[in-house]
């Protein structure tokens, strides 16, 4: 999962911010040249650490974790915002770096991209009080809280039950709906299509890609692509790069999520090479997502 994400960041962050057609155009006219992942995989590695050795989630651990894994190798992609916070010289001082009021309007998708792997937690109802304490520490908007929710659920259910992908959104959509019922709609409507409609996934962001500004938005474009595109990874991750805007983390939650099992003969391992191997590179992410996996062994 962890080297799933990985790829998917290091593949889609030089498409990072491209309007949907110039995100199309660089893909057809460069390819793809994954080198180093950003943000999304340096959060979520720092979660797999705390897990990987047995760590409680709680809030001052999940602070110190995100500054440890900054402090030692700064990652490109984090918004000003989450700079702020990161450049906090303690982890109390972290958690109150943002105000209560600011920190609850916070929905961008900062909080549900570090979520995949709380999924491997094997009780159901820890990963989901994990991934709202997880989440609330930074982004408390209920659309974020409900997207991080989400992303967790996803990664448990194809982890233990290998449950379908097209019946994902079906077996998590409650627990999403006692988070924030508001989003319900859009997402059942975002995994009822066939195709990528972009009024339809989008709305009023059609004509530029997925807005980091929008965990609703955001999630059901995961929720679309997965029901999708699961069975050929190399696709989905094209899908989540032509749909422009937040290429990196959309690429690398889907990505994380395809690749927990399944897509063994697929070609999107040959892109693997292509992730830089330096202290915290290629090799640091498998032998994290090893632990993690040997942790929480079936
Ligand atoms: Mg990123």
């Amino acid at each position: 999962m962890l080297l799933g994400i990985a790829i998917g960041d290091a593949c889609g962050a030089p498409f990072e911010n491209l309007s949907f057609q110039d995100a199309t155009n660089k893909l057809a006219s460069v390819g793809l040249s994954p080198t180093r992942y950003t943000d999304d995989t340096q959060q979520a590695l720092a979660i797999a650490e705390m897990m990987a050795s047995g760590d409680e989630i709680t809030p001052l651990k999940l602070a110190n974790s995100f500054l440890t894994a900054y402090a030692r190798d700064p990652r490109h992609g984090y918004s000003r915002q989450t700079l702020r916070m990161l450049l906090s010289p303690d982890p109390t001082s972290f958690l109150t770096s943002i105000p209560d009021h600011e920190k609850s309007e916070r929905k961008t998708d900062g909080a549900a991209m570090r979520a995949p792997p709380l999924g491997f937690f094997p009780d159901r109802r820890k990963v989901i009080e994990s991934a709202v304490l997880c989440a609330s520490i930074t982004h408390g908007h209920p659309d974020a809280i409900a997207a991080t929710v989400a992303v967790s659920l996803l990664t448990h259910e194809r982890l233990y039950q290998a449950t379908p992908y097209p019946n994902l959104w079906r077996i998590i959509r409650n627990d999403v709906r006692n988070i924030n019922p508001d989003m319900i709609s859009w997402c059942d409507t975002c995994a009822g299509l066939l195709i990528p409609d972009r009024e339809i996934l989008l709305g009023e962001y059609a004509p530029y890609g997925v807005p980091y500004t929008e965990s609703r938005i955001f999630l059901g474009v995961v929720i679309f692509l997965l029901t999708r595109y699961w069975d050929d990874p190399c696709r989905l991750l094209k899908e989540a790069i032509q749909l422009g805007g937040d290429t990196d983390t959309v690429a690398a939650v889907v990505l994380g999520i395809a690749l927990i099992r399944g897509g063994e003969k697929s070609r999107i391992w040959d892109l693997v090479e292509g992730i830089e191997d330096g202290p915290y590179g290629r090799e640091y992410v498998i032998s994290i997502g090893n632990s993690l996996s040997e942790r929480f062994s079936q």
